[in-house]
């Protein structure tokens, strides 16, 4: 299964990955849903949905922002982060779209990431749209406030929000140009995400997961599953590839 993903991106002219939370488990973030998910600890419609935000800001700053903070703050890229950059520099990879708000995907250095739920390292001012990094928030005021009194909220997507209209827009373009999709741990049960591999697929790609389990696309829509995790299978694919594939292909625009 490791040479065959390899051969296969080694091939690709036009290749986009679709990351969920799973890719960044093994830099010590958990995911929302299965084992060790944050799910398992807080109720998400409680705690992940813009009318509880709005309804009591205080308690979801405490529980699910304070959470997340606490791991993003500090966690660094791992291999299938590195791995999908080295995919770029290789010409194999032009676009990532991520689920994921960490930013770890940047800080591997993969240059075109489509963050389709926003970005988790800023925050943003709800009266005045003024915008503050996360880690310089001052978490002794609950919630966090801006110099003109207005509340900060994550720069990212709450459920019961729409996914921005340009992110979709572009994930949707690439999802049907693409001649090859590597989707990396992602649950594939939140729409529209979960949608990019079946429009990929229906454009005549080949689609290809990396997960520890099985998910609702494996044997539906996705060619294969390289079962295992990300940061292992991820290496020993760009490891092959190194090894038996390519050099430096640039993108024709
Ligand atoms: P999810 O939590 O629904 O599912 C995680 C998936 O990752 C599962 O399929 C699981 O089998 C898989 N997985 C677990 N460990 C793995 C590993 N080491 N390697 C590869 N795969 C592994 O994640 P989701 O589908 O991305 O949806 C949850 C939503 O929550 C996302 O859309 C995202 O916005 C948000 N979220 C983001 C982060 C983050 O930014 N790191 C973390 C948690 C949740
Ligand atoms: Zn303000």
């Amino acid at each position: 299964m490791i040479k065959r993903a390899a051969a296969d991106l080694a091939a690709a002219r036009f290749g986009v990955a679709l990351t969920g939370a799973g890719i960044s488990v093994e830099s010590g973030i958990p995911p929302f849903r299965g084992k060790g998910g944050l799910w398992e600890k807080i109720d998400p419609m409680e705690f992940a949905h813009i009318d509880n935000f709005m309804r009591n800001p205080a308690k979801v700053w405490r529980v699910l922002v304070g959470e997340m903070k606490g791991v993003i703050d500090t966690a660094e890229p791992n291999d299938a982060h590195k791995g999908l950059s080295t995919m770029e520099r290789l010409g194999l990879i032009r676009t990532i779209i991520t689920q994921n708000v960490d930013g770890l995907h940047q800080a591997a250095g993969s240059t075109d990431v489509i963050e389709f739920h926003g970005n988790f390292a800023w925050q943003r001012c709800m009266d005045c749209d003024h915008m503050l990094e996360t880690r310089k928030v001052d978490m002794r005021q609950m919630p966090p406030r801006c110099h003109c009194g207005g509340i900060y909220r994550p720069d990212c997507v709450f459920f019961g929000e729409m996914i921005p209209p340009q992110h979709l827009a572009r994930s949707r373009q690439v999802a049907t140009q693409c001649d090859v999709m590597l989707v990396v741990g992602t649950s594939a049960v939140v729409q529209p995400a979960a949608f990019m591999p079946v429009i990929a697929k229906e454009n005549g790609a080949k689609v290809i997961e990396i997960n520890p389990e099985p998910t609702p696309l494996t044997s539906a829509v996705s060619d294969y599953l390289v079962q295992g995790k990300a940061g292992e299978v991820m290496s020993r694919i760009v490891a092959e590839i190194q090894a038996q594939h390519v050099s430096a292909k640039p993108f024709s625009p």
